[in-house]
C-alpha cells in the first residue's frame, strides 16, 4: 500500500511539477547532471535575508529526478539557508537508508525513500539536492 502511495506521489509531481520555470536576475543558478541515467537539473534560487525566498528548477530526465526537484522547490522555499542545509542532510540520510522515512517529519519527501534499495535510483533522487547544495556553496563564495 505504502509503495503504491509513494509511486503515485512521484508520478503526480512528475506530471504536474511544482516550481518548474526560470527566475529573473538576480539569482543563483547551478546545473547538475546524473550521466548514469541522463538526468539534468538546473536549480535557480534567490537568497534574501538569509532565506531561500524563491526557488525554481528546469531540466529533463526520469520521473524520479524530476519529481524530486519538484518536491524540493516546495520543501525549501521560505526556509533559512541553515534549515535548507539540514534538510539536504536529512534527505541524503533517508535516501541512503541511514534514517527512517518518517512522513511526519519528511512530508511528501518520504516518497523518495522507495529508491533506497536501488543505488542508481538514489543518484536520480539526490541529483536536485546535490545541485541545490552546490548552489548554496556558490552563494557563500560570492557573499550573498
Ligand atoms: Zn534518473
Amino acid at each position: 500500500m505504502l509503495e503504491t502511495l509513494y509511486q503515485e506521489i512521484i508520478l503526480d509531481h512528475y506530471r504536474h511539477p511544482r516550481g518548474r520555470g526560470h527566475l529573473e536576475p538576480p539569482k543563483i543558478e547551478h546545473e547538475g547532471a546524473n550521466p548514469l541515467c541522463g538526468d539534468e537539473i538546473v536549480i535557480e534560487l534567490r537568497i534574501e535575508d538569509g532565506r531561500v525566498s524563491v526557488v525554481r528548477f528546469h531540466g529533463q530526465g526520469c520521473s524520479i529526478s524530476q519529481a524530486s526537484a519538484s518536491m524540493l522547490t516546495e520543501a525549501v522555499e521560505g526556509k533559512t539557508v541553515e534549515e535548507v542545509r539540514q534538510l539536504i542532510e536529512q534527505v541524503y540520510a533517508m535516501l541512503k537508508g541511514e534514517t527512517d522515512a518518517d512522513p511526519e517529519t519528511m512530508g511528501e519527501l518520504a516518497a523518495l525513500s522507495g529508491v533506497r534499495n536501488f543505488p542508481v535510483r538514489v543518484k536520480c533522487a539526490s541529483l536536485a539536492w546535490h545541485t541545490l547544495e552546490e548552489a548554496l556553496n556558490m552563494a557563500n563564495e560570492v557573499g550573498e
